[in-house]
């Protein structure tokens, strides 16, 4: 069985061909800057697929229709696509970044699926009018094929209240729905449950906490296989340092800033998406560079260094807390992954806690999921690459099969 998966933004579409038969990625594929003057899409192949190629085409893109239409075009395009005609597609699944209370599951789309998600576009309004959009094109370029919507926050619906309720007037809950969601679930899930695997027990039977450290950063206490705390928030600016993202300070801030520097709500909530984080402090967001500014000796690069891992390991803390008893913490995502500093340095200090990395397995650089805990360590501490396309993939799959 063929799934696309689909990650339609407001100006640009994401695309995965998947072989559900193997979990094996047949093509991928970016349209970019829809809407713009010139539009770009990059496809490519795999390279086991039948034909490998890398394609790269600018050209006016006007709307996602027009997008969604070229991409079509490559993944059937005669003598080079990789599936014959759009028959071969058996099920397109949609990344959706916010289901609000509507969706603990993926769900089969249909017009009440996609008027819930217009419902709660206010709490993502960068993302979920374009992925409402990706749908609707999407139902018209493959009619008849099963369309099926993921959510980023479905997998933290199971919070309890405690966890996901502020300290805020209830009515801003009940009425506005002002709570956490928590974002990166696709993510959360599918390492949870790799983790499992890694630990050989089942899920049900694994406490364990992921760390998804790329761009954006967020962690989840995971007890059998349900979320029950993360890291961020009603959106995703809250909880951990990341790249130009803030993550929780003190909400006080915003209304001194504006009497002292006259910002208006709007300025700050962009200085605390965009102009924060690493790069706020050090001035840049890639965690490569803020090391070679670290190792030149630039003080701040290693004050964002310091204040990112200090930031993660307050919340290894709470949520060993939280949970009681941890059997594994799963590092993913850019840096999560590919780090050695940073997990080092997250890690620093917990043997009473019994987590403790053997520091030259985790200086190996290397592909694929791993153990780093030293032999005897009672908690397990793995890197565990996500794979959130293939976890869409998997999702679609389990609700076609569910009927
Ligand atoms: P993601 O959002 O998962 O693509 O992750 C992006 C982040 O991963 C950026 O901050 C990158 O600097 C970081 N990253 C990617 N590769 C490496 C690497 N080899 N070492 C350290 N950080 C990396």
């Amino acid at each position: 069985m063929n799934v696309l998966v689909i990650n339609s933004g407001s100006s640009s579409i994401k695309y995965q061909l998947l072989d559900m038969a193997n979990g094996s990625v047949l093509a991928t594929g970016l349209v970019e800057r829809i809407g713009e003057g010139t539009g770009r899409i990059k496809h490519k192949n795999a390279p086991d697929s039948a034909h490998e190629t890398e394609s790269v085409r600018e050209l006016p893109i006007p709307d996602h229709k027009t997008g969604m239409q070229l991409a079509a075009e490559l993944l059937t395009e005669p003598g080079k696509g990789v599936v014959k005609d759009t028959s071969d597609i058996d099920a397109v699944g949609h990344r959706i970044v916010h289901g609000g209370e509507y969706f603990s599951e993926p769900a089969l789309v249909d017009d009440s699926v996609v008027e819930k998600i217009r419902e709660v576009s206010p709490l993502a309004p960068l993302h979920n009018p374009g992925h409402i959009v990706g749908i609707e094109e999407s139902r018209k370029l493959f009619p008849g094929i099963p369309q099926v919507v993921v959510f980023d926050t479905a997998f933290h619906q199971t919070m309890p209240s405690e966890a996901y309720i502020y300290a805020l007037p209830y009515e801003y809950y009940s009425e506005l729905k002002v709570r956490r969601y928590g974002f990166h679930g696709t993510s959360h899930r599918f390492v949870a449950k790799e983790t499992a695997k890694l630990l050989g027990k089942p899920l049900s039977e694994c406490n364990i906490i992921t760390l998804h450290l790329g761009n954006g950063c967020s962690m989840a206490a995971v007890r059998g296989g349900k979320c029950v705390d993360t890291s961020m928030g009603l959106t995703p600016l809250a909880g951990l340092m990341m790249g130009t993202r803030c993550g929780d300070i003190d909400p006080a801030i915003l209304a001194y800033l504006a009497s002292q520097k006259g910002l208006s709500i709007q300025d700050m909530d962009q200085v605390m998406n965009k102009q924060s984080g690493l790069k706020g402090v050090c001035g840049s967001n890639d965690m490569r560079d803020v090391h070679a500014m670290r190792e030149k000796g630039d003080e701040r690069a290693q004050l964002a260094f310091d204040m990112f891992c200090y930031r993660i390991k307050h919340y290894i803390g709470a949520y060993y807390a939280v949970l009681g008893r941890v059997d594994a913490l799963a590092f993913t995502a850019g840096i999560g992954e590919n780090d050695e500093h940073v997990r080092a340095k997250c890690c620093e200090g917990l043997e009473p806690l019994g987590i403790a990395i053997d520091t030259a397995v985790n200086l190996k650089r290397a592909k694929g999921a791993r153990d780093l805990s030293q032999s005897g360590g009672r908690v397990k501490v793995f890197v565990v690459p996500t794979n959130e396309e293939l976890e869409i993939a998997t999702q679609v799959m389990d609700v076609i099969k569910a009927g």
